[in-house]
Parts: structure tokens; C-alpha cells; sequence
């Protein structure tokens, strides 16, 4: 089955994630993998298949990180 199809739709990683890898959605739409690095946003896209990643927050609404 394959519900998952559509833009729009971020892809929630852990919170304490500073980067993710991404290879594309399936087969058709692969690439190679990249590494995408959150920096001070809460979201990264990947520029090549387009793929939102967000950092879900574990504790309440307080993860902004200064120094
Ligand atoms: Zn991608």
C-alpha cells in the first residue's frame, strides 16, 4: 500500500537531530543521498526531490538553542 504520496507533508525527525539523510521518495524519484543540515531552523528541505523535514519537539515548545 502507498498512502503516503504528496507534497506538503513534512517528515518529522527527532528533536536533537542536527542533520538528516535523504535519498528520495522511491525508485522512481531517488537520488543520492544527501546530507541536510537543520542549522537554526526547525525545518530543511531538500533540494533535490523537495522532501520537508521537521524537528518534532519532545518538550514544550522550548527548543530554541542560543549561545
Ligand atoms: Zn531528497
Amino acid at each position: 500500500m502507498n498512502s503516503a504520496m504528496g507534497t506538503g507533508q513534512a517528515i518529522k525527525v527527532s528533536p536533537d537531530q542536527v542533520s538528516v539523510c535523504c535519498r528520495g521518495a522511491s525508485d522512481a524519484f531517488g537520488h543520492p543521498a544527501v546530507y541536510l543540515t537543520f542549522a537554526e531552523k526547525p525545518t530543511v528541505r531538500c533540494y533535490y526531490c523537495g522532501c520537508e523535514f521537521k524537528r518534532a519537539s519532545n518538550d514544550s515548545g522550548h527548543l530554541q538553542k542560543v549561545d
